[in-house]
């Protein structure tokens, strides 16, 4: 695929950074030997987030046993499991006074869970902490294992979230070794489990997708059951990844966030800079509507 367009002027980021925050939180998470995605994905809003003491915590070792052609998250092999890194990620959460944890993995296929026990050990360790910290995990695919989903919601995260990423015709291209049907399933499973489980995903636009095949992947993620969804473009991390296609003009992004809110997600976030764990704590906080079971969402909150 071949770059088609300059960087459109929405594109180009204008911030005001407190840098002095920015550098307390980068000290911070290399004191605790803290890997994050923010800075692994070469994400486009490490200093914003950074500079609100936010970040997203990438556990299970710096590299990933898949090459999805989008991602810059260091491939390889990867190490032993660090049995100190659910309290090194507690004592980070501590001095930066995180009151809600995103956490996210690299994708691990060589472990028989593909790394669930891990997450609930994170889980647990956090909300040992304390119980008023809100706990987002984003996970892999785990290769949809029930015992592995199921390990992970019993440790009792708030939101669980597995990113689609992209539609299914562009998987081969984009996420080799994943399945778009496999992914969707990942959150119909952990609906199905537990029903009053808030679940999560994403999508990024601007791959080679066309506007109806968004519709049709945010339909499919909707009958999966999902209800927050986080729609971003994509933005060539590095020259060895996929170029993008397409710069997505605002006025189709608020057209999915119209549809979003048509299909009835709780909570649909849909700009140039949305990342799944993009202010995931306002869009945690913005859900609107009902569980299952007819029982108003802001008022529980995560399993009930
Ligand atoms: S959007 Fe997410 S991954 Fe990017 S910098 Fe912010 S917290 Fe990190």
């Amino acid at each position: 695929m071949e770059s088609r367009e300059r960087t459109p002027e929405w594109l180009k980021k204008r911030l005001v950074v407190k840098s002095a925050n920015l550098s307390a939180t980068k000290k911070i998470l290399a004191e605790f030997r803290i890997n994050t995605v923010c800075e692994s994905a070469l994400c486009p809003n490490l200093n914003e987030c950074y500079s609100r003491n936010k970040a997203t915590f990438l556990i299970l070792g710096p590299a990933c046993t898949r090459a999805c052609c989008f991602c810059s998250v260091e491939k390889g092999s990867p190490g032993t499991i660090d049995v100190k890194e659910p309290e090194r990620i507690t004592k980070a959460i501590k001095s930066l006074g995180t009151r809600y944890a995103v956490v996210t993995s690299v994708t691990r296929d060589d472990l028989p869970d593909g790394g669930a026990a891990q997450y609930a050990k994170v889980i647990r360790a956090i909300k040992a902490l304390s119980e008023d910290i809100k706990v987002e995990v984003l996970v892999p695919d785990f290769k949809a294992r029930q015992s592995s989903i199921e390990k992970v919601l019993d440790a009792g995260a708030d939101v669980f979230s597995h990113n689609i990423e992209t539609v299914g015709r562009l998987y081969s291209v984009v996420r080799k070794g994943a399945d778009y049907t496999r992914s969707l399933m990942i959150l119909k499973l952990a609906k199905y489990i537990v029903p009053r489980q808030i679940t999560k995903s994403a999508i990024l636009v601007g791959l080679g997708e066309t506007e109806s095949e968004v519709g049709q992947v945010m339909t499919d993620i909707k009958a999966a059951g999902c209800d927050i969804l986080a729609i971003g473009q994509y933005m060539q991390p590095s020259k060895d990844n996929l170029p993008v296609q397409r710069f997505v003009a605002p006025d189709e992004f608020e057209r999915y966030r119209d549809l979003g809110k048509r299909l009835g997600f709780k909570s649909v976030m849909a700009g140039p800079f949305v990342r799944s764990s993009y202010m995931a704590e306002d869009s945690y906080n913005s859900m609107e509507g009902k569980y299952n079971d007819g029982s108003e969402v802001a008022a529980v909150g995560g399993r009930g």
